[in-house]
């Protein structure tokens, strides 16, 4: 099946066909038209199956096909450690390289002053691990109450290291209304339970 089939906008395919990819992935085909119609999604997914990009091709259609007055953060993608924070933002920067989008990212261990001020001057997705990410909003330096966009990605990850509590503290913060995707690579009662707590469709 060829991309164009999915629905995708053309910024988003031109992206692809520069990446060089000539065939959606079987979680592609799957996952994109459900996030293009807006509706949650729960995928099982390992990594190496295209699942970053089936998360994020459709997103940034969303994205792109409107342009809100604020300037709050639209999307936020949770992850487990910092390397996959920065493996998801080089990831977006392809997908978007024909779109103005700003992509702010969010992890512990460095200074927190310049991913502070990278959300204050406006980003339309943040990547973030859930401790930094809460440590920040609840300093009241950022806000996402414009947030139209939620994935906790590697889930099962981010239970596994304990971060249960601060993406519960995250989610609280965040608007009802809002698409939410969830990604793991194993499926357990946790999982299940997660999904329940914050999809409206699983
Ligand atoms: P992921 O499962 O998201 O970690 O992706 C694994 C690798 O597959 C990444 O290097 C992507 O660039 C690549 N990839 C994603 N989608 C496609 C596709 N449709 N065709 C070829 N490669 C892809």
């Amino acid at each position: 099946m060829p991309f164009r089939q999915l629905g995708l906008a053309e910024p988003i395919l031109l992206a692809v066909r520069d990446a060089g990819y000539t065939e959606p992935t079987p979680i592609q085909i799957d996952a994109i038209p459900v996030v293009l119609q807006r509706q949650d999604l729960m995928g099982i997914a390992q990594t190496g199956t295209g699942k970053t990009a089936a998360f994020v091709l459709p997103l940034l259609s969303l994205i792109a096909a409107h342009r809100p007055q604020h300037r709050g953060v639209r999307a936020l993608i949770m992850v487990p450690t910092r390397e996959l924070v920065v493996q998801v933002e080089e990831n977006i920067r392809i997908y978007a390289r024909h779109l103005p989008l700003r992509v702010a990212t969010i992890f512990g261990g460095v200074s927190e002053r310049p991913q502070i001020k990278a959300l204050q001057h406006g980003a339309d997705i943040v990547v973030a691990t859930p401790g930094r990410l809460l440590d920040i909003i609840r300093g009241r330096e950022a806000s996402l109450r414009d947030l139209e966009f939620l994935v906790l990605d590697e889930a099962d990850r981010m239970l596994d290291m304990g971060f249960i509590h601060p993406i519960r503290q995250i989610a609280r913060l965040l608007p009802r209304e809002r698409l939410t995707l969830l990604f793991s690579a194993t499926l357990s009662r946790e999982i299940e339970q997660l999904s329940r707590e914050f999809m409206t469709v699983s």
